[in-house]
């Protein structure tokens, strides 16, 4: 039985003040629990210690995620965060391959699989992403495009845990839009890539790794997107901004 997950990224937005009363606000809505559902909150990377210490002095239902990472230990990487670094202010997730950071700064699938390594070597839950851009969805090769991508994303990968490995479909058409995908267009390719996960894992280990839906979910529209036998959760953008807001889907989940 995989447990539900509801993780909300933030982006680039929310500066280090912003971020603490966001953090605060939403540990305050979740006082009472958060039921059997996993939830992270992914600010930016000059927010996170300060979200960490939130979590901390309110015991917050809450996991601390990065937005990103990169797979070198250290060295000469100007403006890049190591795992280890995320490791130091209490990160235990961290989003990968998100199709803004593959499609404005070329994260290919090739970093996706190293960046998914080097966290797994720390024990940094990878939430790993993928989704079709709307020219293949209107083609109608939605489903090959994606599974393609996973293929590269896990080449070579192996999972101990399956519940420290989360992958979130997310088309990019969907995302930031208001426009969704319906539930069965999300169940269509969460469960191809569930059976790409068999193909690659076996069934056990697929069987176990949670796959979120993102792309405009809501406290509206969640409950529908989670009652699909392959989706585990959701990866929320816009609506993770406001603590009432996020805080209401993770009551719907
Ligand atoms: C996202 O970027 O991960 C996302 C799902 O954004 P939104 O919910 O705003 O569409």
């Amino acid at each position: 039985m995989r447990k539900r997950m509801i993780a909300g990224n933030w982006k680039m937005n929310k500066t280090y003040g912003e971020g603490i009363v966001l953090a605060q606000g939403l540990a305050d809505e979740l006082s009472g629990g958060t039921g059997d559902v996993d939830v992270v909150v992914c600010p930016p990377t000059v927010d996170l210690k300060g979200v960490s210490e939130v979590i901390a002095q309110a015991s917050a239902p809450f996991a601390l995620g990065a937005q990103n990472v990169y797979w070198e230990e250290s060295g000469a990487y100007t403006g890049e965060t190591a795992p280890d670094m995320l490791e130091a202010v209490g990160a235990t997730h961290c989003i990968i391959g998100h199709s803004e950071r593959r499609g404005y700064f070329g994260e290919t699938d090739e970093d996706v699989n190293k960046k998914t390594r080097a966290l797994m070597a720390h024990g940094i839950v990878p939430i790993s992403c993928c989704g079709e851009p709307l020219e293949v969805r209107e083609a109608g090769t939605h489903v090959a495009y994606v599974v393609d991508q996973i293929k590269r994303d896990t080449e070579g990968l192996e999972v101990d845990d399956p519940s420290a490995y989360v992958i979130a479909y997310e088309p990019i058409w969907a995302i930031g839009t208001g426009k969704t995908a319906t539930a069965d267009d999300a169940q269509e390719v969460c469960g191809a890539i569930r059976q790409t996960l068999v193909e690659v894992f076996g069934a056990e280990a697929a069987d176990g790794i949670r796959i979120l839906y993102g792309g405009s979910a809501k406290p509206g529209n969640v409950a529908g997107f989670l009652e699909k036998q392959d989706v585990d959760g959701a990866l929320v953008g816009g609506a993770s901004l406001a603590a009432d807001s996020f805080a209401a889907m993770v009551k719907a989940a």
